[in-house]
């Protein structure tokens, strides 16, 4: 979870990564949350009480990526359930990412419609590259689903933005980069890391070491986050 963040979604958001993915997009830039065995086990209660927080912070929006989402159905519903009882009729819009097509997401959600307001669907693929917001590569579609979904997101369905909303949140061992990088952005990154003096020991778009399930990239894009080393700006031109 991060908040707030600004990157994924209009507004002031809570970002929650869901831990596991199945789809396993050649190139996706977040290897590390393809494990369902790892990551931090959280309730539903326990969510709900950090969208509370969230929400007395501020919050204009949850965004929930990962990771799939649509691998565990149950576990979402019943959070998002709780999350529309929480917000009650306040202004707060919900936003899934998702691998699965349309259809398949809405298959295995059959309540998606009534419990998000915006899903972007489809897997990352390499070769089609996009300049469209929040999304990684072309074929991946923006669906505003409910009415606030279609003030919020409607506009955005063919927004390009010069540079893609990116942010940094830096801990004491990691440097999370939230939001979707352009084609090139993360190879620009790497040089900027070998120009300076930090070591980087671990990133989320190279497999771990002795992870053979992980296949590497050979472009770096996602819907997710990426931890790596303290670093320069990756959208800094060279
Ligand atoms: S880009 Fe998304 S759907 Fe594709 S493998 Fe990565 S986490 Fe899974």
């Amino acid at each position: 979870m991060v908040f707030p963040v600004t990157a994924l979604g209009p507004g002031t958001r809570l970002g929650v990564w869901v831990q596991g993915c199945s789809i396993r997009c050649h190139g996706c830039l977040a290897l590390d949350t393809w494990n369902p065995e790892t990551g931090l086990e959280m309730t539903a209660p326990q969510l709900h009480d950090i969208w509370r927080d969230a929400r007395a912070a501020g919050a204009e929006g949850l965004t929930i990526s990962g990771g799939e989402p649509g691998d565990q159905p149950e576990a979402l519903t019943l959070l998002l359930e709780g999350v529309r009882e929480i917000s009650g009729s306040a202004a707060e819009d919900i936003l899934l990412y998702t691998g699965y097509e349309w259809e398949e997401f809405r298959r295995r959600m059959p309540r998606v419609r009534e419990l998000a307001d915006a899903v972007i669907t489809g897997p990352f693929r390499a070769e089609l590259p996009t300049t469209l917001v929040w999304r990684g590569s072309a074929n991946q579609i923006l669906h505003p689903l409910s009415e606030l979904g279609e003030i919020r997101y409607a506009p955005h369905i063919d927004s390009r933005p010069e540079r893609p909303p990116m942010q940094r949140v830096v801990t004491d061992e990691r440097v999370w980069m939230i939001g979707v990088p352009r084609t090139g952005d993360l190879p620009r990154l790497d040089r900027a890391l070998r120009r300076s003096d930090v070591t980087v020991g671990q990133t989320s778009w190279r497999p771990a070491r002795g992870d053979k399930d992980a296949q590497a990239p050979d472009r770096h894009r996602s819907h997710s986050v990426a931890p790596f080393g303290p670093a320069d700006d990756p959208t800094e031109p060279e």
